[in-house]
């Protein structure tokens, strides 16, 4: 068989947004240089140009924030507080929801997941990448099963919440668009249903946040989280960001300075602390400001750009890597719901016959293509895709697969504006 180039070809004239890292050149093993192409931004998405002028920009000029009297340490905490109001206009904040700044994904939802109020029980579907599947610990978890469409998502939530005492506190954690198969979630009906039944729900859109628009009060989520390295903004910092009264109420996630209003000593020789009430009670320390900058710089040119635009031409680009994956008959691309679900630009595949491990490195070494293999951290999901029980290959390495037999992992294009 072929390698699918074509399809792969991600070489274009009108690129709407530009991407650093696009122009990489590349050795290949079979000889000679290529353009490298980047098509692994599931992982984690190069700066868009702005993002880097914006940070370079304001580098010298860095600070710490909420702490100084001095110019660069009011000019930080004001780009700092500036972020956290361009984040929130981005997701279509409510009035009272916080925007609290993390490192990541995983790392809001670890944050929500500490701040779940006593005897919380918490829905999620074995399909979540484990970021969403396992931050739960401490809670009683409903585990659902894989649906096989959206409507069926929604009744398979709506059966596991009629089985609740509407009294207690639960949450439902769900992600916007699935990072193995790109398929959108319906977020609104999963939300609608979680509500009617006295449940909260949380929307993970690390892979949604960067290809579609993001309103919270529209989409009626309680919370949602993304990571900046998935929206063009890899500078280490990441987003929780929906209703105030859980994480007000709960202790701060990390304790230490920044978390705390006042600190004094008790008569009794201990320690009293009065914690802020804000956003600030679950970020103590000093905090990421460039990393929270690059965030705001990239919500900025996101919606400057225009998220139509993005949209449509990356619905382009996915119907034209279907397609041309559809013209290899080894190839069967990985899907949920069905061929015609709604997507997002990333799509994960078997080659019959084909190791993924051996097919992605030949991808990278033969041709300057970069993807994925693996599971994805969705093991539970690329389980079921692959057709149900394999032994464990861990993360990536996979057992050789010959003419005929079964994949136990799966290759990954993904690809976003800029692409
Ligand atoms: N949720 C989804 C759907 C993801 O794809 C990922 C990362 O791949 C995460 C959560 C975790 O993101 P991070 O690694 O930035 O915490």
């Amino acid at each position: 068989m072929s390698v699918p180039t074509d399809a792969l070809d991600r070489t274009s004239t009108d690129r709407p947004l530009p991407v650093l890292g696009c122009d990489v050149t590349v050795p290949l093993v079979t000889g000679g240089e290529v353009t490298y192409a980047a098509l692994d931004y599931a992982a984690s998405a190069p700066a868009l140009r702005r993002v880097w002028d914006d940070v370079a920009a304001y580098a010298p000029y860095y600070g710490s924030v909420h702490r100084g009297a001095g110019y660069l340490s009011q000019l930080s905490t004001d780009l700092f507080e500036n972020s956290r109001r361009t984040v929130a206009g981005f997701l279509g904040c409510r009035e009272d929801d916080q925007v609290v700044f993390t490192r990541s994904t995983t790392d809001s939802l670890n944050l929500l997941a500490a701040a779940l109020p006593a005897g919380c029980e918490v829905f999620v579907f074995e399909t979540e990448h484990h970021a969403s599947l396992l931050p739960w610990r401490d809670a009683r978890v409903s585990y659902l099963d894989a649906p096989r469409t959206s409507a069926e998502a929604v009744a398979t939530l709506e059966r596991a919440l009629a089985g609740r005492d509407p009294k207690g506190p639960a949450l439902v954690c769900v992600t916007g668009a699935s990072n193995v198969t790109g398929e959108l979630w319906p977020v609104r009906e999963l939300a609608a249903a979680a509500h009617a039944h006295g449940a909260r729900i949380v929307l993970d859109a690390a892979q949604l946040a960067p290809h579609h628009p993001v309103d919270i009060a529209e989409l009626d989520v309680d919370w949602v989280a993304f990571s900046g390295h998935k929206l063009y903004a890899p500078f280490g910092s990441g987003v929780l960001a929906g209703r105030a009264d859980w994480l007000r109420e709960s202790e701060p996630y990390l304790a230490g300075g920044g978390a705390s209003r006042k600190v004094a000593r008790r008569a009794d020789g201990g320690v009293d602390v009065e914690w802020h009430t804000t956003a600030a009670r679950h970020e103590a320390g000093s905090p990421n400001v460039i990393g929270v900058y690059a965030i705001a710089s990239a919500c900025k040119a996101l919606t400057d750009a225009g998220f139509d635009r993005l949209v449509e031409r990356e619905r382009e680009l996915v119907a034209r890597v279907r397609a041309g994956l559809a013209e290899v008959p080894e190839v069967r691309v990985l899907s949920l719901f069905g061929d015609d679900a709604p997507r997002v630009g990333v799509i994960s595949f078997v080659v019959d016959g084909w190791n993924s491990s051996h097919f992605a490195a030949a991808l990278s070494a033969e041709y300057g293509i970069g993807v994925r293999d693996g599971l994805f951290c969705a093991h539970p999901l690329v389980r079921t895709l692959l057709g149900g029980d394999t032994d464990d290959p861990g993360e990536c390495g996979a057992p050789d697969a010959g003419p005929g037999e079964r994949s136990l992992n799966a290759i990954r294009v993904s690809f976003g504006a800029g692409t």
